[in-house]
């Protein structure tokens, strides 16, 4: 007769140290934009974001209110909004 195995050790996740908490944070930090408190967890959208955070946005919609940093961004906003190409 084959026993089950009922022996096994549920491991509980293990808590976190301090050190290992404030290298936690240090790294929330380093990925949490100062401008806007915008939290990152990929370092390649942070790093795009910061390019545009905080730059005012140049490129105005001469039809509606629409703003933003790029004249393509703007451009697809024509075609999409106003049907302008
Ligand atoms: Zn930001
Ligand atoms: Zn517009």
């Amino acid at each position: 007769m084959i026993s089950p195995i009922n022996n096994v050790q549920i491991v509980h996740p293990v808590k976190l140290s301090l050190q290992q908490l404030s290298e936690f944070l240090d790294w929330m930090k380093r990925h949490t934009c100062p401008r806007c408190n915008q939290h990152f967890t990929h370092p390649c959208n942070f790093y795009r974001h910061k390019k545009q955070c905080g730059i005012e946005k140049k490129v105005k919609c001469d039809i509606c209110d629409y703003r933003c940093h790029r004249k393509d961004s703007l451009k697809m906003h024509m075609v999409v909004r106003h049907q302008i190409l």
